[in-house]
This record gives structure tokens, sequence and C-alpha cells, in this order.
């Protein structure tokens, strides 16, 4: 499948249609021809993802190439996000896997490297302790399960969404449904994108030297990762997708269903820990809306350019408040099981699952601030920088 513009087409997107374009031609009955002019003009040698093979194609350099139209002449943008959109919770999924996979590799490693010792700990004949006693290596593991589980149920909410848009047996959730994931998918593709890489890079600092070697996997993870805020639209392009169309689109009925079921778990915290969690969501939730709504006057005002200036804060704002919402779910259930958990195996879980939130809530959630100074001000420090000033 092609996408590229009949002679005369209108100019930009809106000029695109979709074609078909085989190895071989066919006859009037289906066998196949002459082979058709399209040819592989060289192998694309990437950072990462090498198991899989990417080309670059020429058309109709050594032979006439034919390209059969699919469906109507210049809605080929709209056929590509028939796929696309599925295509970007997968990229969002396979970004936060790759994340967790070096976060488990990391896991593993710290408990079995032995250096230093604990910082109270002057007697240098005293044995050295693994890594993960030390307070900063466990920073490091808490951002990666912070960044991997809260991407992972990111990612398994917008599958649950992809599901109930088609198979919910009430009419109106799966409207809904379809709408909230409309509104979702630049975070679903993003947030996941830019923290696997993250995570990743935190992987590899956890191996030290090692880390930065061949010898052990998550280099391999953090090259494989580094496509996903690349490909199927880059965050660049996701935030201004998000601030630009998604959120005002049907009068902003996505945001106010996000707004709703967010409701429902701020509601649902119960302990002491959980309902501090809540309450610091439920505080930035209520300046991002203030914000929101300024940026939307400001939109419809004409000042597109300076209102979409920060649209990659924007979502850097929205993903992280998302994010958070995921982190809250995960504290509630966690905070109910715990209560009624067997086994240390089972109480472990639960009590990582609450340090992990509080980790998000204590040392990510803040630093959504900066977003909110710079969009409430319609900062036009990048707008402003000249090309020449460079
Ligand atoms: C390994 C690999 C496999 C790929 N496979 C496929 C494939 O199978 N099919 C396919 O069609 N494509 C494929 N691509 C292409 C991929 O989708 C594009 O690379 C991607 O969409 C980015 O486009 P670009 O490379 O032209 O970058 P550009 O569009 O040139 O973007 C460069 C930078 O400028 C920013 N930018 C661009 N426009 C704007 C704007 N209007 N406002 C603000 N910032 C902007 C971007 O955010 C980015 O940071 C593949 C790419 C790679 C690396």
């Amino acid at each position: 499948m092609v996408l590229a513009k009949i002679k005369g087409a209108p100019a930009g997107v809106k000029g695109i249609s979709l074609f078909i374009v085989p190895k071989f031609r066919v006859d009037s009955d289906g066998n196949p021809e002459d082979r058709n002019g399209v040819s592989l003009a060289g192998l694309i040698h990437k950072l990462g993802y090498r198991g899989t093979t990417s080309t670059a194609l020429s058309f109709g350099d050594d032979a006439p190439c034919h390209g059969y139209l699919v469906g109507e002449p210049h809605q080929g943008l709209k056929y590509m996000f028939q796929m696309m959109n599925e295509a970007r919770v997968g990229v969002g999924f396979g970004a936060a896997v790759i994340g967790y996979r070096g976060y488990m590799h990391s896991l593993e490693y710290a408990k079995d490297r032995l250096q230093g010792r604990k910082a109270s700990e002057k007697n240098p004949e005293s044995p050295q302790v693994p890594i993960i006693e030390h307070a900063d290596v466990r920073r490091m593991l808490l951002a990666q399960k912070a960044y991997g589980e809260g991407g992972l149920a990111l990612c398994l909410y917008g599958a649950r969404l992809m599901d109930d848009q088609h198979t919910h047996p009430d009419e109106q959730k799966r409207s809904e449904a379809g709408k909230l994931l409309d509104l979702l998918t630049p975070v679903i593709k993003t947030w996941p994108s830019e923290h696997g890489p993250k995570a990743n890079d935190l992987a590899i600092q956890v191996y030290g030297g090692a880390g930065y070697t061949r010898e052990y996997p998550v280099e391999q993870c953090w090259r494989d990762n580094r496509l996903n805020p690349i490909h199927e639209g880059t965050t660049g392009i996701q935030g201004l997708d998000l601030l630009g169309r998604k959120i005002w689109q049907d009068q902003s009925h996505g945001l106010q269903l996000l707004m709703q079921e967010m409701q429902v778990d701020l509601e649902a915290a119960t302990t002491d820990r959980c309902q501090q969690w809540a309450l610091s969501l439920s505080e930035t939730l209520q300046q991002a809306v203030k914000v929101t709504q300024n940026l939307g006057k400001s939109l419809v005002s004409g000042e597109v350019d300076k209102t979409l200036a920060n649209a990659s804060c924007y979502l850097h704002l929205f993903g992280h408040i998302i994010v958070a919402w995921m982190w809250l779910r995960q504290a509630n259930a966690a905070a109910n099981a715990l209560a009624s958990a067997n086994t240390d195996d089972e109480r472990n879980f639960y009590q990582g699952k609450l340090q992990a939130a509080q980790y998000f809530f204590h040392w990510e959630l803040p630093t959504v601030a900066q977003d909110l100074v710079l969009l409430r001000n319609m900062d036009d420090t990048c707008l402003n920088m000249k090309a020449e000033w460079f």
C-alpha cells in the first residue's frame, strides 16, 4: 500500500490517495503478468530493530510502475488512519514492554552485583553489598518500574477501550469508548515511547560500564526503543494532534468523559496514602483544565502558532496526569488487596505497587508544574527564536 498524489490533486494532505502497488501486474483474470516497476533501492541501516528489515523502494525508475487506486481519490490519509490508530496503540505497547524488559534485566543485575557499602558503614573490612542496597540504585529501579508498569497500564486501558468500542453490549458505552480512545491515542502512543527509552537509559546506568557493552542486553533495549518516539507520528506531531484537534473535537465530549472516568477512581481512594495521591491528582487536574480553557480561547481568537508552540509541553502535562491516574487505579487495587493478602509474595507485590505509585506522585507528577507555567504564560521563547540566531 502506497500513499501518493494523482496529478492535479489538491495541495497538502487533502490531495493524498491510497494505492496498491503490486510486485507483478495482473491480467484481467488476475494471473501474474509483467514485473511492475517497483524495486528495492536499498536497505536502511538502523540504530536498533535490526531483526526486522526496513527498505527504501523506488517507483518507476527502471520500468513503468502501476499503482491501483484503493477507494475514492484524495481520501488516502483518512484510509491510512484506519490502520494508524491501532498501530499507534501498538507502538505504545512495544515501547512500554521494551522499557519493562530493561527493568527486569537491571533488577536481576542489581541483586547480584556487589559494589560499595552503606554510606553509614565506615569499616573497609566489612563485606560489599549488592548495589540494590544503595538508595540511588533503587531510585533508578523505581523510576523504571513506574515508567514500565504505568505505561503498560495505560496501554492495557487503551486495549480495553479498543475492544469496548466494538463489543460492549451497551451502544452508548461503545460510542463513549470510541471517543475516549480517540482522545487518548496520542498519549497512548507517546507517553510510553518517551518514557520507555528513559527507562532503558536508567537500566544501562544500573549496569554501570557493563551496560554500555554488547555483552549485556540493555543497550539493545535502548537502541530498539529509540525508534518509538519517531515512527507512526513523532512526539511533536502527536502533541499538535492532541492540543490542536483531539481536545476540542465533538465539543470536548471526550475530555468530559475522561474526567468522569477519573472521578470514579479519585473517589475510590480509601487509605490515607491513596487519598493524598488522589488529592494531588485532583489539584493538578483542576489547574490543567484552567490552562486548557485559556489555550482554547487563544486558539479561537486566531493565535494558532502561539497556542500550539508548546504543544509538546501540553502532551507531557496531559500524559503525566493520565499515567498518575493509572497509578492511582493500581494503588487503590493494591491497598484493598493488601488488606487480605495471605503470603509474603502477595504482600511484597502489593507493597511494591504502592511504593511505585508513591514514586510517581512524589517524583514525577510534580514535574508538570513547569509545563503549567510555560503553558499558562504561553511562553514564546522557542517560537520567537530565529533560525539565523542559532
Ligand atoms: C525504522 C523505520 C521504519 C519506518 N517504517 C515506515 C513504514 O513502514 N511506512 C512508512 O510510511 N514510514 C515508515 N517510516 C517513516 C516514519 O514514519 C517517519 O520517519 C516518521 O513519520 C517521521 O517523519 P520524517 O522522518 O519525515 O521526519 P520529519 O517529518 O522530517 O520530522 C523531523 C522532526 O521535525 C519535527 N516536525 C516535523 N513537522 C513538524 C511540524 N509540523 N511541527 C512541529 N514539528 C515538526 C518532527 O517532530 C521531528 O522531530 C519508518 C521510519 C523508520 C526510522
